[in-house]
C-alpha cells in the first residue's frame, strides 16, 4: 500500500466513510474545478418567492441563518452534505468571540461552555531561528461541532428550514430574485425561488476564484508528550506557526498545534500554494503522519481528522465575485480573510453583523451594491503580496525560514500590540510599512526575495497599493 493510500485508510478508520468521501471530493475538485452553475430560466421580476434568503452551504457561515431569522426574514439553508456539522476546532481571541454574543447566537454562559481551552500565550518559531511569544491571539479554542449544532437548533427555533443532502447545481438571477436548483442523491432535484442567495459553498463554489490556496490537514490528537521541551506540548501554550524542516520540492511546510480538551491537541500541517498548483490533501496527510515525530514526541493517535483547502486572495488579481446580481459570496468563497493567516473563523466573526445588515438593506433596495458584504481589512492589500511570495516556489533551503524568522523577530521587538495586531488583521498600513522597513534592516535580502517571489511588475502594483493605503489616497 502506498503512503497516500495508507493515509486515506487511517482517515477512514477514525473519521468514517463520509469523512473520507469529503476528503476525496475536495481532492477531486482541485483536479477538476466545479463547473459554473448551469443556467435556468430567470424568475420574473414580480415572481413569488419561497424564501427571502437561501444559504447554499451550511458550514461555518450557517451561523448567519439564525441572525437573519432574528431580523424577520424567511431563511433556508441547503447543504450537499449535512448542514451545521464541523470537523474542525476553531481558534480566536476572546474579544473576537464576543461577536457571537453581540449577534445573538449565544449567551455569555453558552459561549464559555463552547470554549474548550484557553492558553496563556501563543508562539511562532522557525527552524534554525528563534521562538517568539505573543499574547491575546488565537488563544481560545472553540468546539466547532457543538457551536454549529447550537446555531442550527437556534435557527430552527427561529423558523429557518434546513435541507441536507441538497447540492446546488443550477441558478439564474433576475434583478429581484434568484431561481435555484438543488440535486439530491437519488437523482431527484428541487427548485426554489428566493430574493437573494448567499453563496456559502466555501472552496467548492465555482466563484471561489481566489489565486492562492492553503491545503491543511491534521486533526485532534491524543498521546503527545506534555512538557516544556521544543518537541513536547505545553497545554498552556498555543503554537501558531512552527517549521521543523527546510523547503522540500519547493514547499515550506508549516505546523500548528493547539491544546483542546484535557489530553487532546489539535495539530495541523499546511503550506502556501497557488490555486492552479498540483495539490492533494491525501498526499499531505501522508507527510503529516510521516513527519509528525519531527514536530512532536509521543505515541500519537489521530482521534478526529480535520482538513480542507482554504482559499486566499492576494489582492494582486481580480476579486472573487458572483456574476449574478442577487447572489452574494461570503466565507471562503469570497476569500476576504487574511491571505497570510487564513483565519476564516475570525473574519467570519467580524462579518456576521455587517453582512446581515447589508442583506436586510439589499432586500429593501433591490439595486443595492452586493459586490462585497463581508469585512476586508485594509492590511490584506499588503500582506497578500507576502502570501503570494510564500506560495511562489522560487525559494530553496532555509530561505523562507530565515525570512519568517527575521519578520517575527522584528514583530516581537516591536512589542505585543503590533505583533498581535498583525495576526488579528488589525495592523494599520503605516505600521505595516514600518514593520517591513525594520524586517529589511534585519534581513536585507528581503527586497530581493520579494522581487523573485512576485516579479518586478507586481512589485510595482503592490508598491502603489502600499503608498495608497499608507497615505489614504483613494
Ligand atoms: C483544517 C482547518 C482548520 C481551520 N482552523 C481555523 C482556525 O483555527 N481559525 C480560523 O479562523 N479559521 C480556521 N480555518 C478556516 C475556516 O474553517 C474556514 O475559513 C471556514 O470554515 C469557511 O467557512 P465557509 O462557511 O465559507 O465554508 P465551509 O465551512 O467550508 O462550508 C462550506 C459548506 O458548503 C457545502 N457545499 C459545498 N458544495 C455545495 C453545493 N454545491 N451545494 C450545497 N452545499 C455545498 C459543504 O458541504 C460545506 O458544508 C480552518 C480551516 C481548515 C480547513
Amino acid at each position: 500500500m502506498s503512503e497516500t493510500s495508507n493515509a486515506r485508510a487511517r482517515v477512514r478508520e477514525v473519521g468514517g466513510v463520509e469523512l473520507l468521501e469529503r476528503l476525496d471530493h475536495l481532492d477531486a475538485q482541485r483536479r477538476r474545478p466545479p463547473p459554473v452553475d448551469a443556467a435556468l430560466v430567470a424568475p420574473d421580476v414580480d415572481a413569488s418567492t419561497d424564501f427571502d434568503v437561501v444559504l447554499a452551504g451550511g458550514g461555518l457561515w450557517s451561523l448567519l441563518a439564525p441572525v437573519l431569522a432574528s431580523r424577520g426574514l424567511r431563511v433556508a439553508v441547503f447543504d450537499r452534505s449535512t448542514a451545521g456539522v464541523a470537523h474542525r476546532e476553531w481558534n480566536a481571541s476572546g474579544p473576537e468571540l464576543r461577536a457571537l454574543v453581540d449577534a445573538g447566537i449565544v449567551s455569555n454562559e453558552e459561549l464559555s461552555k463552547l470554549v474548550v481551552a484557553r492558553y496563556d500565550h501563543g508562539v511562532c518559531k522557525f527552524f534554525g531561528g528563534g521562538s517568539y511569544a505573543v499574547e491575546g491571539v488565537l488563544d481560545h479554542a472553540v468546539d466547532a461541532g457543538p457551536l454549529l449544532a447550537h446555531a442550527r437548533a437556534l435557527a430552527e427555533r427561529r423558523g429557518v428550514r434546513f435541507f441536507d443532502g441538497h447540492a446546488l447545481t443550477s441558478l439564474a438571477s433576475s434583478a429581484t430574485a434568484v431561481r435555484l436548483r438543488f440535486g439530491r442523491s437519488a437523482g431527484a432535484s428541487s427548485n426554489v425561488v428566493a430574493k437573494l442567495m448567499v453563496d456559502a459553498r466555501g472552496v467548492s463554489s465555482p466563484y471561489a476564484t481566489a489565486d492562492l490556496v492553503c491545503p491543511t490537514v491534521g486533526g485532534v490528537m491524543r498521546g503527545l508528550v506534555e512538557g516544556d521541551g521544543p518537541t513536547e506540548m505545553n497545554p498552556r501554550v498555543g503554537e501558531i506557526l512552527a517549521t521543523v524542516d527546510s523547503i522540500e520540492e519547493g514547499r515550506q511546510h508549516v505546523w500548528e498545534a493547539f491544546p483542546g480538551r484535557p489530553g487532546e491537541t489539535t495539530v495541523y500541517l499546511f503550506y502556501y500554494a497557488r490555486s492552479g498548483d498540483d495539490v492533494s490533501l491525501a498526499e499531505l496527510y501522508a507527510r503529516f503522519f510521516a513527519k509528525l515525530p519531527l514536530y512532536k514526541e509521543g505515541d500519537a493517535a489521530l482521534v478526529r481528522p480535520t482538513f480542507g483547502f482554504i482559499p486566499g486572495w492576494s489582492r494582486l488579481t481580480p476579486a472573487p465575485c458572483a456574476p449574478h446580481g442577487r447572489v452574494v459570496l461570503v466565507g471562503d468563497a469570497a476569500a476576504r480573510h487574511s491571505p497570510l493567516t487564513y483565519c476564516g473563523f475570525g473574519a467570519t466573526l467580524r462579518s456576521l453583523k455587517p453582512a446581515a445588515d447589508a442583506i436586510v438593506r439589499a432586500l429593501e433596495r433591490p439595486r443595492a451594491d452586493l459586490r462585497s458584504i463581508v469585512d476586508d481589512a485594509p492590511v490584506h492589500a499588503l500582506t497578500g503580496a507576502l502570501a503570494h511570495i510564500m506560495a511562489s516556489r522560487t525559494f530553496d533551503g532555509d530561505e523562507l525560514n530565515d525570512l519568517l524568522d527575521a519578520a517575527f523577530h522584528t514583530l516581537h521587538d516591536m512589542g505585543n500590540a503590533p505583533y498581535a495586531e498583525l495576526l488579528k488583521d488589525e495592523m494599520k498600513p503605516r505600521a505595516f510599512l514600518g514593520f517591513l522597513r525594520r524586517t529589511a534592516a534585519r534581513h536585507p535580502a528581503v527586497w530581493g526575495k520579494i522581487m523573485r517571489g512576485i516579479g518586478v511588475g507586481v512589485v510595482g502594483r503592490w508598491s502603489l497599493g502600499l503608498a495608497r493605503s499608507v497615505f489614504a489616497i483613494p
